[in-house]
């Protein structure tokens, strides 16, 4: 089959990603389903991992990618979620669910937790075999999703939820604050706000962006190049600061998310690609009654729930770009520039 592989990581480049012809993915196991993949979406997990890091790909070559939507090709015994021929998508953190953190159903706490793309082979391929757990019926929609938006949907939706709804925890009539607005993350993040019935700020260095979200649903923007976002955020919040903070960037932003955070406000981060050390005054945090969440990734139960809401029409994927498979060098170069707004996409095969 024909896939998108490493053939080494480090290098700080795309330099060791090629497209290959390499072994089918094998023939599904009892519980399991062979996914014939149509499109798959780029997230930054791929640049790390293209970076090389601790438990990540060591064996080449790696098929990339941890988004992906396509046609059960064939299903394993035992199955009987999706039958061949569907219409699925997938979810791309799988779970052992058999550990303690599983048995209670936070299946990204899992002690064997692993990532499609990432320590298991990716979506950047023509065949995927993955545990049937693992994918979801597309629902039907007027108009029907595109191959392209139901790839766009699970990896960042799925954060984004958990992040915003069940760690953080964000009510009607709060204000978060979220920041770079052109990733996937963030995007969904403030969508998810908005259908809370929260007020959102968002930020950007691209005032084009600024201008694009609005339409979406942001409520105040900012240009964290021009503008200074703690100083800004503190008149728009008359001094208070904001109930939650959304961060993913790490360093870079630390200090202006604390400084952002009203008394008694939650700061959820999922990422740091700008960089994982930040400090912290402890007499601040006591003192705020701050409370720190990490997040990544979500559940089953949180994955059910997205995928319902995007059956009624919620959450709806929004799409930057589509490439053909031929040009996924200049997919993953607009994403290591950051120039989308929205997902990237790679059509793997048509129908
Ligand atoms: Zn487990």
């Amino acid at each position: 089959m024909r896939a998108c592989v490493l053939t080494a990581t480090g290098g700080g480049g795309l330099e060791h990603l090629q497209i290959s012809d390499v072994p089918d993915a094998p023939l599904p196991q009892p519980g399991e389903v062979r996914v014939a993949i149509r499109a798959a979406a780029l997230n930054h997990l791929d640049l790390f991992v293209m970076e090389g890091m601790p438990g990540g790909a060591d064996r080449f070559p790696h098929i990339v990618g941890a988004d992906g939507a396509g046609v059960a090709e064939s299903i394993g015994p035992g199955v009987t979620a999706v039958r061949p021929g569907d219409r699925v998508m997938l979810n791309p953190g799988v779970s052992d669910y058999t550990c303690e953190f599983c048995r209670a159903g936070e299946h990204s706490l899992c002690v064997a937790y692993r990532l499609l793309g990432e320590h298991l082979p990716g979506t950047l391929a023509e065949l995927v075999t993955v545990p049937a757990h693992n994918v979801a019926p597309i629902p039907a929609l007027s108009p029907e999703l595109t191959w392209a938006e139901a790839a766009a949907f699970s990896l960042v939706t799925l954060t984004a939820w958990r992040m915003v709804v069940t760690r953080a925890q964000l009510k009607a009539g709060e204000t978060a604050l979220v920041w770079g607005i052109g990733g996937g993350v963030s995007l969904a993040a403030m969508r998810i706000a908005k259908l809370l019935g929260a007020r959102v700020i968002v930020t950007s260095s691209d005032d084009a962006k600024l201008a694009a979200v609005k339409q979406l649903g942001a409520d105040l923007t900012l240009n964290h190049r021009t503008q200074k976002v703690a100083q800004e955020v503190r008149v728009l919040t008359n001094k208070r600061g904001v109930d939650v903070v959304v961060e993913h960037v790490g360093a870079a932003t630390w200090d202006d998310s604390l400084r952002c955070l009203r008394r008694g406000g939650r700061l959820v981060t999922c990422g740091a690609t700008s960089g994982p050390q930040v400090g912290l005054d402890l007499r601040r945090l006591f003192w705020h009654h701050w409370s720190i969440l990490g997040s990544t990734m979500g559940n089953a139960a949180e994955y059910a729930e997205i995928v319902r809401r995007l059956g009624k029409g919620e959450l709806r994927p929004i799409v930057d770009r589509v490439y053909p498979m031929a040009q996924v060098r200049d997919a993953y170069e607009r994403l290591v520039k950051g120039e989308q707004l929205g997902k990237i996409v790679v059509e793997i095969s048509k129908d």
